[in-house]
């Protein structure tokens, strides 16, 4: 483990305590952080923060001033009618017809911006794909998602068709249980999509891993590595699905470039999110949050005024569509911020997991460091900006936490479990998803940006 920063300055011990108040204030100023960091790194992931802002809330504002428009006025309804004319009258048809013409309109409207990012990120060495992997990556994310989205829409009209009063139940049910199963499935799905994984080498390395595991109580099988460096530069590590789909996959360029420490503490905050469930949790946060939007939508639409300016019957009629793409975008900006702050909150739990299990403050700084300087990120990003869209306490707040001492070990070993397969059948869970991966330091200065790759 490393005994100093790799700028040679040594890793101050811990600190005293600070008061409550600068703790839960979290500032890390107010926490005695000392400067991990030079300027002219402060300076280079702020510069890439902004670079990346611009085209990321660009990219929000015009879809969601595209879809008010399109939901709030009959534009969206003439989609659904020019869309569907040619295929027939039937209910399903002018749902998919029209679904898929206004989720590409949308897609279209976002991608010059996506396209500006992926320059901001090339140019700063983060994304080594071409135009050609872009377009091939751009392409398999609709290939999972319009699927996802059209059958969503033609299973609430189905829902809509069937049970005219008690729909919004059905619904309701029906979506927290999409959410569950998308959560579970991803890693056998939608995951090796984007990345092949391979189980890491036999070797000191591993065999590290999974005494670490093994120390913390927790069945890790094998320890999965991600060939990400097909697209990215960065770092990083995850845990996702749960159950018998639950693993820990560490990228190709941590290995490359991490000592064997520093990987360890990157897996020792990953076993953090399994001890504490966190993919669990944070599904069941947005199985309810789902059933709770279709709730609030189904109260929202139901007076009709709304219908009426979308130009639509009612919600059973298709050309609803727009206006309920334009309800659904609107329920996930407003939970977003919450999701997002319990996902800090997570993350934060990981890391004094992981200093628990390791006590190993300096290493867990070093690693910090390692993380926040390869990914280029804003290591104390604008508050509101960290509030609204960060999945990450800021590294300064990490190493800060760190340093005064929030390593004290959290919590016991778990309870050694009988054989069988590793994960299969155990409730341990970790993370997944935006927020949650342990290597995009500051949310809001990369992957918070929605300019990661969306762990
Ligand atoms: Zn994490």
């Amino acid at each position: 483990m490393s005994d100093a920063l790799p700028s040679g300055r040594p890793v101050p011990g811990p600190a005293a305590r600070p008061p409550r108040e600068a703790r839960e204030a979290g500032d890390a100023a107010a926490a005695g952080a000392p400067e991990v960091f030079t300027p002219q790194e402060r300076a280079r992931g702020r510069a890439l923060a902004r670079a990346q802002w611009i085209p990321v809330l660009a990219a929000r504002a015009v879809s969601t001033a595209l879809l008010a428009v399109l939901g709030l006025t009959p534009a969206g309804a003439r989609i659904v009618d020019a869309a569907s004319a040619p295929f027939g009258d039937a209910r399903p048809v002018r749902v998919l017809c029209g679904g898929l013409a206004l989720l590409l309109l949308l897609d279209l409207a976002r991608l010059p911006f996506a396209a500006r990012l992926h320059v901001v990120r090339r140019d700063a060495g983060l994304d080594t794909r071409g135009w050609g992997g872009w377009s091939a990556d751009l392409l398999r994310g609709l290939a999972l998602s319009l699927p996802l989205a059209l059958g969503a829409l033609l299973g609430l009209h189905a829902l809509l068709a069937a049970a005219p009063d008690t729909w919004w139940a059905w619904a309701a049910a029906a979506a927290a249980l999409g959410v569950t199963a998308v959560s579970w499935l991803a890693p056998l799905l939608l995951e090796p999509v984007f990345n092949r994984f391979t189980p890491m080498e036999p070797g000191p390395l591993r065999d590290a891993l999974l005494g670490l595991a093994a120390a913390d109580g927790v069945r890790v099988r094998e320890v999965l590595v991600a060939d990400a460096s097909r697209r990215t530069t960065a770092l990083n590590a995850y845990v996702s699905g749960f159950g018998a789909t639950r693993r820990i996959v560490v990228y190709d360029t941590l290995l490359a470039t991490a000592p064997p420490g520093e990987v360890g503490l990157v897996v020792a905050h990953e076993l953090g999110h399994v001890r504490h469930r966190d993919v669990a949790r944070g599904t069941a946060l947005a199985a309810l949050g789902a059933a709770a939007g279709v709730c609030a939508l189904a109260a929202a639409l139901r007076p009709g005024p709304l219908l009426s300016a979308a130009g639509a019957d009612g919600l059973a009629d298709s050309r609803s569509t727009a206006l309920l793409l334009l309800a659904v975008a609107a329920g996930g900006a407003l939970a977003g911020p919450f999701g997002r702050a319990a996902g800090r909150r997570a993350e934060a739990r990981a890391d004094r997991h992981a200093l628990g299990l390791t006590g190993d403050a300096a290493g867990f700084v070093a690693m910090q460091r390692r993380l926040s300087v390869a990914n280029v990120s804003d290591v104390d990003p604008p508050r509101l900006l960290h509030l609204l869209f960060g999945t990450h306490p800021s590294a300064v707040r990490r190493i800060a936490a760190a340093m005064r001492g929030d390593g004290r070990p959290c919590c016991p070993p778990a309870r050694a479990r009988g054989g069988g397969a590793p994960a299969a059948g155990t409730s341990g869970a970790g993370t997944s998803g935006a927020g949650t991966s342990s290597g995009g330091t500051s949310g809001a200065g990369t992957s918070g940006a929605g300019a990661g790759d969306g762990r």
